[in-house]
């Protein structure tokens, strides 16, 4: 005699969900480790951010000191 209890029990679980998206606690900039104040940068970084001087994760381009020093003389207004 078989017995009646091998029925599938599926358990209805909605796969994925597990994205959840939260803002950094620090600018992820190298070195700089500041509250976000702006998106997930520090203000200074997110013009950085803006200039192209790092990417989203905060890294910097190879021509990074290229940009930089275009940067500084963008917003350093002679005086
Ligand atoms: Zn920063």
């Amino acid at each position: 005699m078989a017995k009646k209890g091998d029925q599938d029990n599926k358990q209805p679980q909605s796969g994925g969900g597990g994205n959840v998206v939260s803002l950094p606690e620090r600018c992820p900039v190298e070195k700089c480790g500041k509250k976000p104040t702006r998106s997930a940068f520090c203000e200074e970084h997110f013009h950085w951010f803006k200039e192209g001087l790092v990417n989203r994760k905060g890294e910097k381009p190879k021509d990074f000191d290229k940009k930089y020093q275009h940067y500084l003389k963008k917003h350093r207004k002679a005086s």
